[in-house]
């Protein structure tokens, strides 16, 4: 049985581990990443929730509406404030998206298959060599009155 894969957050309190390799890699460059990550983008990467497994720690939960509507999880560490991984996606049921550099070795995984929610890039920032999808691969967004009836932000998700 190969080695599982491992992360944690900056202090360590939270750790996880999940064993199958990850087909869904992307870079998002939503509002909602940069952000919750302070960073150009987030990096993360899809784990079924049956094999994600939380070793330690207590993450706490923020609740929120993407732009598509569906709602989602966002967990953080409470002492470092680590976004580590997402949950309880109405639109991605029985998937986790954990943040690809939460992972004790990121090499291990495969290089982003796609990039997202690319019309909110920073001019600066270079595309990879692989789809570009200027929000949701399929599209699926609200209009500016149901996001504001909805309370949905300009995230992922
Ligand atoms: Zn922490
Ligand atoms: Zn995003």
């Amino acid at each position: 049985m190969p080695e599982k894969f491992t992360g944690r957050c900056e202090c360590g309190a939270l750790t996880y581990e999940f064993s199958n390799a990850p087909d869904f890699v992307a870079n998002c460059y939503c509002k909602d990443c940069q952000r919750s990550s302070g960073a150009v983008m987030g990096s993360y990467f899809s784990v079924a929730a049956a094999d994600f497994r939380l070793l330690s720690g207590d993450p706490r939960p923020y609740p929120y509406v993407a732009a598509s509507g569906n709602t989602l999880e966002r967990n953080f560490c409470p002492d470092c404030g680590s976004r580590v991984f997402t949950d309880k996606l109405s639109g991605f049921p029985g998937q986790v998206f954990v943040m690809l550099g939460s992972l004790d070795d990121p090499e291990r995984i495969k290089a982003p298959i796609m990039e997202i929610f690319t019309r909110f890039r920073i001019s600066w920032t270079r595309a990879l060599d692989v789809p570009q999808f200027p929000g949701r691969p399929d599209g699926q967004e609200l209009s500016p009155s149901e996001r504001e009836q909805t309370g949905a932000g300009e995230g992922c998700g």
